[in-house]
């Protein structure tokens, strides 16, 4: 909430002054085919049974089918770049979007258009490892996603349409299960403000060429008020989106972003939602700002659908108000990854979503069965968990897991602090079940910190993993940096850096998980200087955490 961060702010400030404590806070915020991307899709693990134009590696021809016509459009329609995704084992998926006009409705005629897709080994596309043709429909905004099969390994790609040729992108495919790969480099990130600053974080990471990101949320805002307004000289447009046409303007001003475009051409991302990709703080079905819960639910799906027309996700198009996205993959069996949605199966924050309150909080907290993922979700990731043989399982979680409360109060209900019965029931899970190796990542709250996770009592109990908590790339911070060593001296806050905007990039190997904080010195400058705040290191086998 663009509001609430506003007021978190200032409540913080307040809470520093009386109380001389502490304040944390809450984000204000908050199977396709080679042929198609549709709604029609199987879901989304399984590649159609059939799949005519795909592979053939290693090919040799150019595509037998050029594109026959000629575009009449008003401009590039390859501006919002590409972009691949959720990579398994012999494919990934290959996303663009055809938007002459990205800021004004895409500018694409009513009629569906063809798209070539190429796959090749490198950027001359000399020779072709993987080829087709596949439809960009008017009715998901001209978007394309191709699940294209390919060997193992890193790949170049592009689309042509008409007389059009987009930016090529590389991507790579996951290694095989069974095998275990020396090392795999993984970037984290989250929160990334139009109106707040540049995406120097984003050049960055493309110039670190990781194999993965794997993006925790709010990839837009939503907001159109003061706090949206911006603090840096670029700003958001138009007003709040509700339908699916602003929404997708709101992702055309996004993506429009040059460094945003070098992070998805470097390699592909897994991603996941948070709350702005909707509305600051909602959840479930039930919205922060007032409205009916029919006009939340049309709202909702229409964020949800305009979300998939703009991530590169294997995932198929949502159909009706709800829209499974939690999901794992794996690299190897050196890593398994549990994505999480703790957005849409979520019980409404309690006591009013209260913020830096330092009272007790009230009793709805402990009402049996609230809940962040629904229970469906929680045993998916049982599941997930147990079926895993990979050294390193990953969890991508939205608000920060750990304990973060104050003296017993509750400082950001939108966090798991306000979900406490099924948070100490995953915890103990972990503990009874001794499930190796757990990392927890995590954005949301736009600084930068590093949690114990245990099972029981806090900074007494059972380690049972670590959690990385990254800084947003560019959104505002929403707690002073006056604070960062009250937050430091929470019994299981490891480190905590309040100042700076950034992301994480991580180096997994068998023997250890190394975490590499990256800052942004200036925000307002894309070309600012991005430098290392600090690393650190998890032994495999010991689910603790030290400065590297
Ligand atoms: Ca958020
Ligand atoms: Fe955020």
């Amino acid at each position: 909430m663009h509001p609430l961060s506003r007021r978190t702010l200032l409540a913080a400030s307040a809470v520093t002054v009386a109380a001389g404590a502490v304040a944390s806070c809450s984000d204000d915020d908050a199977a396709p085919s080679s042929t198609a991307p549709s709604g029609s899709e199987p879901p989304a693990t399984e590649p159609p049974a059939t799949d005519p134009p795909v592979t053939d590696p290693p090919a040799t021809d150019p595509p037998a089918t050029d594109p026959p016509v000629t575009l009449d459009l008003p401009a590039d329609p390859f501006q919002l770049g590409v972009a691949s995704g959720d990579p398994d084992a012999t494919s990934v998926v290959l996303w663009t979007r055809l938007a002459p006009t990205p800021l004004e409705g895409g500018g694409m005629p009513a009629d569906d258009v063809a798209v070539v897709w190429e796959v090749a080994a490198d950027d001359t596309f000399a020779e072709l490892v993987a080829h087709g043709e596949v439809t960009a429909t008017a009715a998901d905004g001209h978007a394309v996603h191709v699940l294209a099969e390919l060997p193992e390994g890193s790949w170049t790609y592009r689309f042509r349409a008409g007389q059009y040729t987009s930016p090529a992108g590389t991507t790579r495919v996951a290694p095989a299960a069974g095998t275990t790969p020396d090392e795999v480099r993984v970037a984290t990130a989250s929160c990334q403000h139009y109106g707040h600053g540049y995406y120097a974080a984003h050049r960055d990471l493309a110039s670190q060429q990781p194999d993965f990101v794997v993006w925790l949320g709010d990839y837009i805002y939503e907001g159109a008020g003061e706090w949206d307004a911006g603090s840096s000289d670029r700003s958001h447009l138009g007003p709040e989106p509700t339908t699916v046409e602003e929404y997708r303007n709101r992702y055309g001003l996004y993506k429009s972003d040059p460094d945003l475009q070098a992070a998805h051409a470097v390699c592909p991302w897994f991603v996941i939602w948070d709350d702005h990709e909707v509305e600051n703080n909602y959840a479930g079905l039930t919205p922060q700002d007032a409205a009916d819960e029919a006009t939340f639910a049309a709202r909702r799906a229409a964020a949800y659908k305009v979300w998939w027309e703009h991530q590169p996700t294997r995932l198929p198009a949502p159909e009706g108000e709800e829209y499974r996205i939690y999901r794992s993959a794996a690299w190897g069996d050196l890593l398994t990854l549990a994505l999480l949605d703790g957005r849409q199966y979520r019980t409404d924050q309690a006591c009013g979503d209260a913020t830096l309150s330092l009272e007790p909080p009230c009793a709805d907290i402990v009402a049996p069965g609230r809940t962040m993922l629904g229970d469906e979700q929680e045993q998916w990731l049982y599941d997930t968990l147990g079926a895993s043989t990979a050294v390193w399982q990953c969890l991508g979680n939205q608000v920060i897991l750990a304990d973060a409360t104050f003296n017993g109060a509750i400082l950001n209900f939108d966090q798991w602090d306000g979900y406490p019965e099924q948070r100490a029931r995953i915890l103990q899970h972990l503990a009874d079940t001794d499930v190796p190796n757990v990392v927890v990542v995590t954005g949301d709250i736009h600084l930068a910190a590093v949690a114990q996770l245990r099972a029981g009592e806090r900074g007494t109990g059972t380690p049972v993993g670590v959690e990385f908590i990254t800084t947003s790339i560019s959104s505002d911070g929403l707690i002073g940096d006056e604070l960062t060593d009250v937050l430091k001296s929470f019994p299981d806050l490891v480190d905590a850096e309040l100042a700076h905007r950034g992301y994480t990039l991580h180096t997994v190997t068998p023997e250890r998980w190394t975490a590499e904080y990256r800052i942004v010195a200036d925000v307002d400058d894309p070309a600012s200087e991005v430098t290392v705040y600090q690393t650190y290191v998890i032994e495999a086998g010991t689910n603790t955490v030290a400065v590297a």
